[in-house]
């Protein structure tokens, strides 16, 4: 088993990864119950918990660990405050007190989600991690931030709540449709562009392996996207600096997520084409040079194929100011200036922007 260490002031806690890991997951919830009372809730979708839900739901028997699950649907449009206070119901109709403990069993929405509703239940209680999907794996479980969407734009309500565990099991992704699983590998495509090169160059040259779900190749990137998060999260745990460069691709992804309403590119697909938007404009703006900008883009496709950008500019734009990574109107961009080396740059002009967005829908 591989353990990952994130490192906090506010307290650390393990990133677990081993194939089978769900089969052993009672012990370890068992080890961090804050009373041997505790009430546990399992919240998850009708989806994965038909894959899953008996695997974790066994672990937890024989572990003597007592439960309930809680449903919630997954996708985008769940992920609303509606959700959390239907799901915070329950637990008090289920008489949940303060010693209670949360299991988040699914992919990012199910994490974020049921992250929020551990943060603010009671004022707090902890949250187990047990992501299920590769972009959950790699990059959503693990960090602390928790939330969920407004009309106006993506995660704008939200708390920083850090797991008590996060235990990742790539055998649970034998389950995740096509399309889910590429979406996901972009989330470590980003990871290596912001801080790990050779991880970049290993996806450069298995990307076939990869999507064929090589369990060694797969199990390679997992744990070294992991690394990459825990490292910046540990040195930044509030995102007040270093923590930015995670939102390589994130500025013109989310802009163009809220553009189709959520529902037409998955969350990895967008911030596939923000990776390509943003390797466009460190081009423009010479932060890489064109080779590097060249290979990010080309690694990008090598894992797609993406729904193509039908927005034009004008939709997007004005989103870029709603988003978090503004201040004080000011639009943040996170530019290459090699692989593995990001930048955070606040003058990027308008106009190369615009060009950047109109570029995609020429495919980039
Ligand atoms: P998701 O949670 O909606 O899951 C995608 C789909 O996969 C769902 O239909 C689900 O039922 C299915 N699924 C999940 N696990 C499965 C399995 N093992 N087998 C079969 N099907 C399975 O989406 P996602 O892509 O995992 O997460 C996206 C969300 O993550 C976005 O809301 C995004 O904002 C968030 N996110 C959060 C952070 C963070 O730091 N908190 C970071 C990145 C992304």
């Amino acid at each position: 088993m591989k353990k990952i260490k994130v490192k906090l002031k506010s307290g650390s806690y393990d990133v677990l990864m081993a194939a089978g890991l769900l089969r052993n997951a009672g012990r370890e919830v068992k080890r961090l119950l804050p009373s041997p009372h505790a009430r546990v809730f399992v919240v998850t979708s009708p989806n994965v918990r038909r894959h899953w839900g008996p695997v974790l739901e066994q672990s937890l028997q024989r572990a003597g660990v007592g439960h309930q699950v809680l449903e919630m649907n997954d996708g985008e449009p769940a992920k609303k405050l509606s959700t959390v206070e239907q799901l915070a119901e329950q637990m008090v109709d289920a008489r949940a007190d303060r010693h209670s403990l949360v299991i988040a069993l699914g992919g990012g929405v199910i994490g974020d989600c049921a992250g929020f509703l551990a943060a603010v239940f009671m004022r707090g209680v902890p949250v187990v991690q047990v992501p299920t999907t590769v972009l959950a794996q790699v990059d959503a479980s693990i960090g602390g931030k928790t939330g969920v969407n407004l009309r106006a734009g993506k995660n704008l309500v939200g708390a920083f709540h850090q797991p008590a565990v996060v235990l990742v099991d790539p055998e649970v992704l034998s389950t995740l449709a096509d399309r889910e699983f590429r979406a996901g590998l972009f989330e470590s495509l980003k990871a290596g562009v912001i801080r790990d090169a050779q991880l970049f160059d290993f996806m450069e040259k298995h990307a076939q392996k990869i999507l064929g779900r090589d369990p060694k190749a797969l199990e390679k990137v997992i744990t070294a996207s992991i690394q990459v998060k825990a490292r910046v999260v540990s040195s930044d745990e509030r995102e007040s600096g270093l923590r930015r460069i995670l939102n390589y691709g994130h500025t013109i992804g989310h802009a163009l997520e809220a553009a189709t309403r959520y529902s037409y590119f998955l969350h990895g697909e967008a911030i596939a084409w923000g990776m390509i938007a943003a390797a466009n404009i460190g081009r423009a703006m010479k932060t890489c040079k064109a080779q590097t900008a060249d290979r990010i883009i080309t690694a990008v496709r090598a894992y797609g194929p993406l729904p193509p950008v039908t927005s034009i500019p004008g939709e997007i734009l004005p989103r870029l100011v709603a988003d978090k990574k503004t201040v004080g109107g000011v639009v943040h961009f996170v530019l290459p200036q090699a692989i593995g080396k990001v930048k955070v740059v606040n003058n990027v002009p308008i106009e190369v922007v615009e060009r950047a967005v109109e570029q995609l829908k020429n495919n980039g």
